[in-house]
Parts: C-alpha cells; sequence; structure tokens
C-alpha cells in the first residue's frame, strides 16, 4: 500500500459555484437564477468547511492535487474574501500548491478590481463564457450580457493582469450563420488569447432549448455549414498558434489546461458543492470510515475487482446547506475495473494524443485487454483510429464522429 501511495498520480480539485445571474436555454449544469444583491456566501462558507472535514476523514491520506478549478453557475459572483476562504478549507485536502488555479467568468459579473484581487489570491487562469460575440444570437441562447460586456470583461481580464485566458465559443446555435461565426472569431483576434474551448451546441434534456427542439422551434444550422464553422475555427486557433489538443479545446503550447488533463487522463478528483462529483481510487480511501451499508459492498465488490468509488453531491442547495459533510448529501457508485477501463478509453480518447499503451498499464498496472485492442483494431479498419509506435488516437475522421466512436468502448 505504501508503494502504491507514493507513486498516486496527481489529482484535480473543483468548486462549483451553484448560482447564475440567469438560466442560458441550453444549459443544464446545476445552478440556479440568483435575483438577489449578494449570494449566500456564510451559508455555502460553513457547509464547505463540513464537507472538507467530511473528506478528511476519509482519505487515507492528502491528495497530490495541483490543480484548482471554481466552476459553476458562475464563480465570478464570489467575493474574493470568499475565494480567500475556500482557497483556505481546499489547501487541507492537498499535499501540493496549485501548479493551475481557474476561475470561471461571465462577463457582467468581475469588474477590474474584483479580477485583479483574484489573481493576487493565486488564481492564475481565467475561463471565459463568451460563447458568441453577436447579440441577436446571445439573446436566443438567453445569456444574461451583451456583445460589449463581453469585451469589456476580456479587456479586464487582460488588464488586470491575467496571461492565461481561455474563451469559450459555441457553435451550431440555432439561427447561425458562419458568418456571425467568423465575426465573432474576428473580433476576438485583438486579445492575445492562450487557449480556446469551442462547444458545438448539444441539446440536452430538460433545458428550454429540448422543448423547442422537440417542437421544431430550433433552426439548427446544417451539417455543412457545422463543418466550416469548425474550418473557421480551426483557423483562427492557428492564427494564434493554438493547436487542437482535445475535441473541443485549442491551446498554445504550455497553455492546455492542466484541471481538465486530470479529467482526460482518469486521475482522481474531489468535487465540492451541490451537483460536483468526486472520483477516487479504492486504494485512496479509509474503509472503516465508509458507512456500514458501503463497506459491506466493498467487502462483495473486492472480489469482482472494483477500481474506485464516484461520490456525487445532490443537485440541491438546501440539502447541500443541510447535509454537507454527512452521506446524505451524496449518492455513490462503485467502478469495477471493466468500467474504470472503459472510462479510461473514452476520457483518454478525446485528446488528440490519444492514449498511449504505457498510461494504460500504468494506471491498471495490467496489460492492455484483448477485448479493447479488438475494438481498436475494428476502429482502425473504419478509418477513424489510427496506430502510432505507442499507443493509437482518433484521426481527423473520428474525430468527427467522436461520440459515436468513444461510445463504443462502454462496457
Ligand atoms: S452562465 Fe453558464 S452555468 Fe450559468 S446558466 Fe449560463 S451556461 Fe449555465
Amino acid at each position: 500500500m505504501i508503494q502504491l501511495l507514493k507513486n498516486k498520480s496527481m489529482a484535480g480539485i473543483y468548486h462549483h459555484t451553484p448560482f447564475c445571474l440567469s438560466k442560458c436555454h441550453y444549459c443544464d449544469f446545476y445552478s440556479l437564477a440568483w435575483k438577489e444583491k449578494t449570494i449566500p456566501q456564510q451559508e455555502l462558507t460553513h457547509a464547505l468547511s463540513k464537507e472538507i472535514h467530511f473528506w478528511q476523514s476519509i482519505l487515507l491520506e492528502k491528495l497530490k492535487a495541483d490543480t484548482l478549478f471554481f466552476g459553476g453557475g458562475t464563480p465570478s459572483l464570489l467575493d474574493p474574501e470568499y475565494v480567500e476562504k475556500i482557497l483556505e478549507q481546499v489547501h487541507k485536502l492537498t499535499e501540493e500548491s496549485f501548479q493551475e488555479s481557474t476561475l470561471e467568468v461571465n462577463p457582467k459579473t468581475a469588474d477590474l478590481d474584483k479580477l485583479k484581487s483574484y489573481r493576487s489570491l493565486g488564481v492564475n487562469r481565467i475561463s471565459m463564457g463568451v460563447q458568441s460575440l453577436d447579440n441577436g444570437l446571445l439573446d436566443r441562447l438567453g445569456r444574461a450580457h451583451d456583445a460589449q460586456e463581453a469585451l469589456q470583461s476580456l479587456e479586464f481580464i487582460f488588464a488586470a493582469g491575467f496571461s492565461k485566458v481561455n474563451v469559450d465559443v459555441m457553435y451550431g446555435l440555432p439561427g447561425q450563420t458562419l458568418r456571425q461565426l467568423q465575426t465573432t472569431l474576428e473580433k476576438l483576434q485583438k486579445f492575445s488569447l492562450k487557449h480556446l474551448s469551442a462547444y458545438q451546441l448539444i441539446i440536452e434534456e430538460q433545458t428550454p432549448f429540448y422543448q423547442w427542439h422537440q417542437q421544431g422551434r430550433l433552426d439548427l444550422p446544417k451539417d455543412d455549414i457545422v463543418e466550416d464553422m469548425e474550418k473557421a475555427i480551426t483557423n483562427f486557433a492557428s492564427s494564434k498558434d493554438m493547436k487542437k489538443y482535445e475535441v473541443s479545446n485549442y491551446a498554445c503550447d504550455g497553455h492546455d489546461s492542466k484541471h481538465n488533463q486530470h479529467y482526460w487522463n482518469y486521475d482522481s478528483f474531489i468535487g465540492l458543492g451541490p451537483g460536483a462529483v468526486s472520483f477516487l481510487k479504492l486504494e485512496e480511501l479509509k474503509k472503516d470510515a465508509l458507512p456500514m451499508s458501503l463497506q459491506e459492498k466493498w467487502d462483495q465488490v473486492q472480489s469482482s475487482k472494483v477500481y474506485g468509488l464516484r461520490l456525487t453531491n445532490k443537485r440541491d442547495l438546501k440539502a447541500y446547506h443541510k447535509y454537507a459533510g454527512s452521506w446524505e448529501a451524496l449518492t455513490t457508485e462503485f467502478i469495477s475495473e471493466d468500467m474504470a477501463e472503459s472510462e479510461f478509453m473514452m476520457m483518454g480518447l478525446r485528446k488528440k494524443t490519444g492514449i498511449l499503451l504505457s498510461d494504460f498499464e500504468k494506471k491498471f498496472s495490467k496489460p492492455f485487454p484483448e477485448h479493447l485492442r479488438q475494438n481498436v483494431e475494428k476502429e482502425v479498419r473504419r478509418g477513424y483510429m489510427i496506430l502510432h509506435e505507442s499507443g493509437f488516437a482518433l484521426t481527423p475522421k473520428g474525430q468527427q464522429f467522436a461520440n459515436e466512436v468513444i461510445a463504443g468502448f462502454l462496457v
């Protein structure tokens, strides 16, 4: 066990802010439209400290977490004083200092002073949801800001001294033309961006968009237009010296998201806040600190080789305030080794570099299994995957159908 823990890989910590100025029509993240002047930060601080205590009680030892991500919701609604309190708390869970500490910013929620304060607290990367710089589209998406406010926020971010800056843009939006996307990219050209996340719209259930789509009210662009949009994004990224390194992400050398790499590398992570998900290997947990029902399940599943435990905070703010730091706040799921291997494949194939066989062997302490090898070979024959010296990756054609290819690895 000591040997295993010495070799344990790096991990990430995620903190979820469950509030937004308003709900966007396409979004299924857990967040509440908050109309009050301030968000209930004291209650959140109190609940967070209970959660931290909980994690201290079940972790065998501190994590080697080298990244922190403030996501949401809208974390830029948080006052810097509260961000400072969160930092104090989360540092209790890791023996490392954070190499990368990202905070998501939404336009209209952070002025220059606030951004400077975040930076002075150690936040060293900003990710901003721009989505589009077309006011008609922003309105259709239900975004709380207009194009001018997004541009102003970007000015503030750079003026505050951040050099690691990501923007999110969306494409394949209802009514969106190629020209509208190109205009958005042209307006972003003047900023010294080092990272871009470009997401094609996915219609998620339980969103207004889903309902409108069912009713035939969303005029989504045709496939050939979407392809042209992807080309426009790739051209924009190249003009900024960014390379595609994941299905939806582009970065200049050394500017890839270290935190997201933890998800794609299938590393451990702890998620704090309502709706947040955590994933730990069994060897990182204290069995006797788990409730009896879980200990019994652990015994049953040990024989059938379980890899880890996924813990999900309920998507319920009131329950979070009441139960944070107890098992009542969570749903749990043991992840079998077979499932873990499939998930490792699904996450790893999102990366441009794909999967190294040595990474698989290191992660699971065994050779690459035959059934996965056969699946890889099938995709190679279809032209969706390519073998390279030390592993395999999606081809450009495979990337186009990434979701379909990746889903083929699910057990
Ligand atoms: S701001 Fe982001 S998290 Fe909030 S509703 Fe819109 S997309 Fe969802």
